[in-house]
């Protein structure tokens, strides 16, 4: 009787579920922060720091906010990065690869001196915390831009 009750029980829950009863929050946590120089980033894009290099720590995180089709220009990282999505949908791509679609709670393990770029879709805003870390004082290499060619192929190009 008790394993009956607990199968209804979770028939209901699966069919509350269904109808998006759990729909999932996607307020973000922080706050935009401040605008990102544009000779790095195309189109809008904005940084709240997080935590900055010190004594015990060889890395900065902060969230970086990309409003739709904004992205960086294409870089690396001398000691690599770390991208975890905390909101929206994006795009991240690897120079020579098809581009990854990356979503919410989706996590990016950058290797050093890998050429890449990350962003957001055409459609959706996306932010990521970049924990990136520092080879004595350098933490990145700017690059070229993505071009509106390269992204609009990485665009077509989901993964899942
Ligand atoms: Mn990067």
């Amino acid at each position: 009787m008790t394993r009956l009750i607990t199968l209804a029980t979770i028939a209901l829950l699966l069919s509350c579920n269904t109808k998006n009863e759990y729909k999932m929050e996607t307020r973000s946590i922080f706050p935009k922060g401040v605008e990102l120089p544009k000779e790095w980033f195309t189109g809008n894009t904005f940084i709240f720091p997080l935590v900055s290099k010190d004594k015990n720590n060889e890395f900065s995180a902060g969230v970086v906010t990309f409003e739709p089709k904004a992205r960086t220009l294409w870089h690396t990282h001398p000691k690599g990065q770390v991208l975890i999505v905390i909101e929206g949908e994006g795009l991240y791509q690897e120079k020579g690869y098809p581009a990854r679609y990356i979503r919410q709670g989706d996590v990016v393990n950058i290797s050093e001196d890998t050429e890449h770029w990350h962003g957001a879709t055409a459609n959706s805003q996306m932010a990521h915390i970049a924990i990136t870390n520092y080879r004595e004082e350098e933490q990145v290499t700017w690059l070229q831009p993505v071009t509106d060619d390269e992204y609009m192929k990485a665009g077509g190009q989901p993964i899942r």
